[in-house]
């Protein structure tokens, strides 16, 4: 996004009112685009960036809208000190509906939240001090230093006020060490959790500021509109805001804007033509609308605001400072050996994945772990990082026992990983793909990403991760999508992310698959580099040559088993090495 994006835009927005020939109708549908823009941006958050697909925002408004209805009309609140009540009414439901709902996954998610939307609008159609399906009326209208703000063009400026800021902080917010933790989410949990993310609190604080974000619309809606009833916060409306997200390009702000902005005037365009082309009493705006919805999804898949910024020169990459003042370290494990495995085993139903296997890595050492595919060597590598409960055995770190314990706190042991399957997010560019393994040395929470409060510490984040990024050769490549390049490069990528946890243990796996030849003898020179710094490295490789040239000690499995370990001369030899990887190519 351009910086100069912004200001224009607000520009832009307080310009339109004065505009000759802009009538109040247009005012009031801008005003009802401003307050749709703001339940899909939290939509944007949720689903386009979070992954999480709600249908039930609308029931949000209809807290914070009950809420300022029933302290202004009933009890004769002003409307701005019912506002904070509202929001923490909305964000209090939003609480309880989020412990439930984040715990869902797949497609009963979205399920939850339909479930919970419908229960909702019945509620708020039952309940007697909400006026029943009748609602509220006589709410009093906003008002700003002592004058009142019925006329459209008033509140035009309150509600895009209010749009502005909520712009602001949500991009602040996806520009942050929480928004990379949120964006990490979409690549599932196992990547997040090996770099310390803890997933459900983040889901739910997403969901939080989401619910707050359409609680703060529907404060406004109440003021604006005078007069509350159940129809707009139902689960068709709800389903609404979702098309405007998607519509508009579901990880976008802007892209909310434009969503909210198509989907109304289409909405009231159609509800305008239609009935002078048919007939006022066949009312096939309904359909005409559900079908441009679906061509609209047909032509834009990604939404219609990258088609937008695709018009425009995109802006140059932020520039990173490569030499800022590194993070704080870690207190570094010392005691002998780093890593101890004893007797581990991992059972799936019948299978015995991994048999009983013992295995130490001192620092300063490379330790390979090989054997035929399906040997059991990345079963050992998830439960050694937790990903995985083993069935018995011992796993230490540094003399401290770390078997049962999360992943999230493994990871805060030093103990970091590379995935033999990628899990980066390919969309994300290599930087903040990597910045992500420096989330644990970081401590900038979601308030202070909100409000730029972190720059000092982000600026030192990232200046790790470019470091990481220069040192594993990928510097030219720093600010392009991770998904762009090739497999073997993306696999060296894991690896910057991996060293950006300043890393006790490092445990690879297949890192050289897919490289070319130059690029293994770079990869082994940065292994030896790591080891004369003093990390451990347990390192899953196939390339025989790659293995016996680099490491100091040798482990083999096979079905699970160890049959063989000892250093990398001896194991060349070994028969019943010999007989495994025979029979595995026979
Ligand atoms: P390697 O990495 O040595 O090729 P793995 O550790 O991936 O082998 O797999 C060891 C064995 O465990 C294989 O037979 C594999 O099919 C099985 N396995 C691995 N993960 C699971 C799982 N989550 N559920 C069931 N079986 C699994
Ligand atoms: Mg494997």
């Amino acid at each position: 996004m351009h910086r100069l994006a912004l200001p224009l835009f607000a520009a832009i927005v307080a310009l339109v009112p004065l505009v000759p020939g802009v009538s109040v109708f247009w005012i009031t549908l801008l005003d009802n685009i401003g307050l749709a823009s703001l339940v899909v941006m939290g939509l944007v958050l949720l689903t386009g960036v979070g992954g999480m697909t709600s249908f039930g925002q609308a029931a949000f408004c209809g807290f914070a809208a009950y809420t300022t209805a029933v302290m202004t009309a009933k009890f004769g609140w002003s409307p701005w000190l019912s506002l904070p009540v509202a929001l923490l009414v909305t964000g209090l439901a939003a609480v309880v509906l989020g412990l439930v709902t984040v715990r869902l996954s797949g497609h009963f998610l979205p399920l939850g939240t339909i479930a919970w939307g419908i229960a909702l609008y019945y509620a708020f159609g039952k309940l007697e001090i909400l006026g029943r399906h009748d609602g509220i009326s006589g709410i009093p209208p906003l008002s700003l230093f002592g004058i009142s703000l019925v006329d459209p063009r008033a509140a035009y400026y309150v509600i895009w006020g209010a749009v502005l800021g909520a712009a602001i902080l949500t991009m602040n917010l996806l520009d942050s060490r929480t928004g990379r933790a949120i964006r990490a989410l979409r690549g599932g949990r196992v990547a997040a959790e090996a770099f310390g993310i803890e997933p459900a609190r983040m889901k739910l604080a997403v969901f939080v500021y989401a619910a707050l974000l359409a609680g703060l619309s529907g404060w406004l809606y109440a003021h604006v509109q005078r007069a509350v009833n159940p129809t707009p916060f139902g689960v068709h409306p709800g389903i609404e805001y979702l098309f405007m997200a998607v519509a508009g390009g579901a990880g976008q702000v802007w892209g909310a804007i434009v969503g909210a902005g198509l989907v109304t005037f289409l909405k009231d365009a159609l509800q305008r033509i239609v009935p002078a082309l048919f007939g006022t009493s066949a009312q096939y705006e309904t359909i005409v609308f559900g079908l441009l919805l679906v061509v609209i999804l047909q032509v834009a898949k990604d939404g219609l605001w990258p088609r937008i910024a695709g018009l425009f020169p995109s802006p140059p990459p932020a520039p990173v400072d490569i030499a800022a003042e590194p993070l704080p370290g870690r207190a570094r494990a010392t005691a002998e050996p780093l890593l101890e495995v004893a007797d581990i085993r991992k059972t799936f139903g019948g299978l015995v994945a991994v048999n009983d296997v013992s295995l130490r890595v001192k620092r300063g050492e490379i330790v390979a772990l090989i054997g035929p595919n399906g040997a059991g060597k990345s079963t050992t590598f998830n439960l050694i990082t937790g990903v995985l409960p083993a069935n018995g055995g011992s796993i230490s770190v540094s003399g401290e026992r770390i078997d049962g314990a999360r992943p999230q706190a493994i990871a805060a042991r030093g103990v970091a990983r590379t995935f033999q399957h990628v899990k980066l997010l390919p969309e994300m560019s290599v930087l903040d793909n990597v910045a992500i393994g420096a989330h644990l040395r970081g401590e900038a929470g979601f308030i202070s990403g909100l409000l730029r409060l972190d720059r000092a510490e982000e600026r030192r984040m990232l200046g790790e991760a470019a470091r990481q990024i220069a040192r594993v050769g990928l510097a030219e490549h720093m600010h392009k999508p991770a998904g762009s390049l090739a497999l073997g490069q993306q696999r060296i990528v894991e690896i910057a992310r991996a060293l950006c946890l300043a890393p006790d243990l490092l445990l690879l796996d297949e890192p050289a698959a897919g490289l070319r030849h130059f690029e293994k003898a770079a990869l082994a020179d940065l292994l030896r580099q790591l080891r004369a710094e003093g990390v451990a490295v347990l390192l899953v490789e196939h390339d025989m040559g790659f293995v016996m040239s680099l490491t100091d000690h040798v482990v083999v499995l096979d079905f699970g088993t160890r049959i063989a370990e000892g250093p990398p001369a001896e194991i060349k030899r070994n028969p019943a090495v010999l007989a495994a990887y025979l029979g595995a190519e026979a």
